[in-house]
């Protein structure tokens, strides 16, 4: 179990890793020509389009940017070092100082786009010798010039790089609506490379909030997309990814595998840092499998790669797994060194997703040494922040419902909050008991320990599935009306607040009471399950669809014109009807018919959309059926 982050953020915020190069400033350029060219080599490289393969080749690129530069043009001057900005640091604290005076100098300025860059720039190597707050501080600023400055690329990369910290540290949802946010400005602007590359940091969100099977969707999709672009970086965070993912589902052999191809890509294309990061995987994975010396080995290697670079961001997760492996080779005394350094570490960031992995390792190791009142101490610390982190996850749901105003859901979730009340409450008895028993814990200690231990992470487990459940539907897999339902509000809200278009589109299998009689209910169930998986599959990125009934669905096309959504509606049928059958049983054939409307000025809630929507979808019967209609 570990996390890691700091220059990976760089980067993936990083246009390019370069070394920067002094070259010849000297073409036959008419100026005019040249402010233009550097203008478009500029916009290449920050978009991303330009992706260098090596180092080499990003300073040959640096250099050809920098060779453009028109003679005294000082604002060029400047972007060009705003970008240069994010290379990969020599000396994290050096960089930091670099960034901070680029901040002074664009304000001084008033060039709004190259403040926001440095602030972007600051931020990362805040990240890495400050830690996390005051890295998200810095970003939140840099995205205010980025919005001022009306750059969209700029605006998408500060949600990412905040997504990713707030990531990190725990604010999963909050995390998650930068990174949908991000998603919305990308395409919006047209940057599809950026709005693909962006896919990865979604399925690592949902990695975090344990939603493994999405999280491994987005995951292998972002993987397919960084090797077509040769995107090294993101192809090691993939490998990285994909390790923590098999660590969580409790596979440290398959981990250990995703770690090796992260450390072979690291250390032929990319630098210490990475390569650091990828002995830190492999490292956790090997403590899991019982292999304590291995794993030191691969921590004194991680340890000299962050050392080479002065960067100090992984200090804690280095001390925690060391202390880990020697606990498990015995050597307690050394363990404990270890772990208190790990607590300096993760109280100095206030990382309590850490804190929470390293209490109970440490609890074991004191109470092997005799000492069960200091791991009794070391346990409550750990039930006091698991408690914190599950209400965390309800006080980010609630932050994201603030904005919904669905009845039901709320219903729902003060359900949700009675029952995480409920287990609260015990685990609050089961502290009092622990307290008065604090003398004969001595003795009782370590079947306390374990008793306790498994209840809190039971309930967390449990108080995840629930929350699962609470929304997907069992079936299909989708949104289930409940859920949908709120989609759909939360987007017509958006959609009106923006003067923006909107979509609704409901469909039907057809005749559906004929194949539950012909061919059984099981089949039945099989057909609303493949329709639901194909229709899933023909929607886009931001599109949203739910079941809202028996063989009833529900698709919300959020910025999507009547046109549009017409297109999105025929794809949908044709693939329905594309489906073939045979294994479920000879002679099935399956339609939809699909009623599309879109959302109008003097609508004052998705209702009034889906009663045209329904509307339509009644005349798509009538006309005969598998086909769409569209409301007037
Ligand atoms: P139409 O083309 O007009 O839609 O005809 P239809 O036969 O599909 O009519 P209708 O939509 O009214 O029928 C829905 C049927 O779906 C009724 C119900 O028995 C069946 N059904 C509802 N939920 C489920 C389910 O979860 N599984 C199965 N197998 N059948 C279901
Ligand atoms: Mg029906
Ligand atoms: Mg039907």
């Amino acid at each position: 179990m570990l996390r890691f982050h700091a220059p990976l953020l760089l980067a993936g915020l990083l246009p390019f890793a370069l070394g920067v190069a002094a070259q010849e400033r000297g073409t036959a350029r008419a100026p005019g020509d040249r402010a233009a060219a550097f203008d478009q080599l500029f916009h290449r490289l920050d978009s991303e389009e330009l992706k260098p393969a090596t180092p080499e080749e990003a300073q040959a690129q640096l250099a050809r940017l920098r060779a453009l530069i028109p003679p005294g043009d000082a604002r060029r001057e400047l972007q060009f070092r705003s970008l240069a900005c994010f290379q990969p640091p020599e000396d994290a604290a050096a960089s930091l100082e670099v960034a901070r005076r680029g901040v002074l100098e664009a304000r001084q300025r008033g060039d709004a786009e190259a403040e926001a860059r440095f602030t972007y720039c600051q931020a990362g190597f805040a990240e890495m010798t400050q830690g996390p707050r005051p890295a998200i501080d810095l970003y939140t600023q840099g995205l205010g010039l980025a919005r001022r400055a009306e750059v969209p690329l700029l605006v998408g990369d500060g949600l990412v790089a905040r997504g990713n910290v707030r990531s990190y540290i725990g604010q999963h949802a909050l995390a998650l609506a930068d990174f949908i946010a991000a998603q919305r400005v990308y395409e919006a602007a047209g940057l599809r490379a950026n709005a693909e590359s962006n896919l990865q940091n979604i399925g690592i969100a949902y990695r975090r909030m344990g939603e493994f099977e999405r999280a491994r969707r987005y995951l292998e999709q972002a993987r397919e997309i960084a090797l077509r672009q040769q995107d090294w970086a993101a192809v090691l965070v993939h490998w990285l990814q994909i390790g923590y993912l098999h660590e969580d589902m409790g596979e440290p052999d398959r981990a250990l595998a995703a770690y090796d191809e992260a450390l072979r890509v690291a250390r032929q294309r990319l630098g210490p840092g990475d390569a650091g990061a990828a002995e830190l995987g492999i490292a956790s994975a090997r403590i899991t499998k019982g292999e304590p010396t291995a794993a030191l080995a691969a921590l004194a290697r991680a340890r000299a790669d962050f050392a080479s670079i002065n960067d100090t961001s992984n200090a804690g997760m280095l001390a925690l797994l060391e202390g880990q492996a020697h606990a498990a080779l015995g050597r307690d005394a050394v363990a404990l060194e270890a772990f208190a350094r790990a607590e300096q570490a993760f109280r100095r960031e206030r990382n309590e997703r850490y804190l929470a992995m390293l209490y109970p390792e440490r609890a074991k190791v004191l109470e092997r040494m005799g000492r069960p009142a200091d791991a009794l101490d070391d346990y409550k610390r750990y039930v006091t922040l698991r408690e914190k982190l599950v209400e965390a996850r309800t006080d980010q749901r609630t932050l994201m419902l603030r904005q919904q105003f669905d009845a039901r859901q709320r219903e729902l979730e003060n359900a949700q909050l009675r029952r995480e009340k409920v287990l609260r409450e015990q685990r609050v008895a089961a502290l009092e008991r622990a307290r008065r028993w604090q003398v004969g814990a001595i003795l009782l200690g370590g079947v306390l320990f374990a008793m306790m231990a498994g209840f809190a992470v039971r309930q967390f487990v449990r108080a995840r599935r629930l929350r699962v459940l609470a929304l997907t539907d069992e079936l299909t897999g989708v949104a289930n009306r409940r859920r949908i339902e709120l989609v759909a509000e939360e987007a017509v809200a958006v959609a009106l607040a923006h003067g923006r278009p909107l979509c609704l589109i409901t469909f039907d299998i057809d005749y559906f009471k004929r194949i539950n009689d012909s061919f059984g209910h099981l089949a039945g169930d099989e057909v609303i399950a493949r329709v639901a998986d194909a229709c899933q599959q023909a929607l886009r990125q931001n599109d949203a669809i739910g079941r809202t009934g028996g063989e009833e669905f529900l698709v919300v096309l959020p910025d999507t014109g009547i046109e549009a959504a017409t297109q999105v509606g025929e794809r949908l049928r044709s693939n329905v009807e594309a489906l073939r059958w045979h294994d479920v049983a000879p002679d099935l054939q399956v339609t939809v018919s699909l009623g599309v409307a879109t959302l109008r000025a003097d609508d004052s809630s998705v209702q009034d959309v889906l009663r045209r929507a329904d509307a339509a979808l009644y005349r798509a019967k009538a006309a005969g059926r598998n086909t769409l209609q569209t409301a007037d």
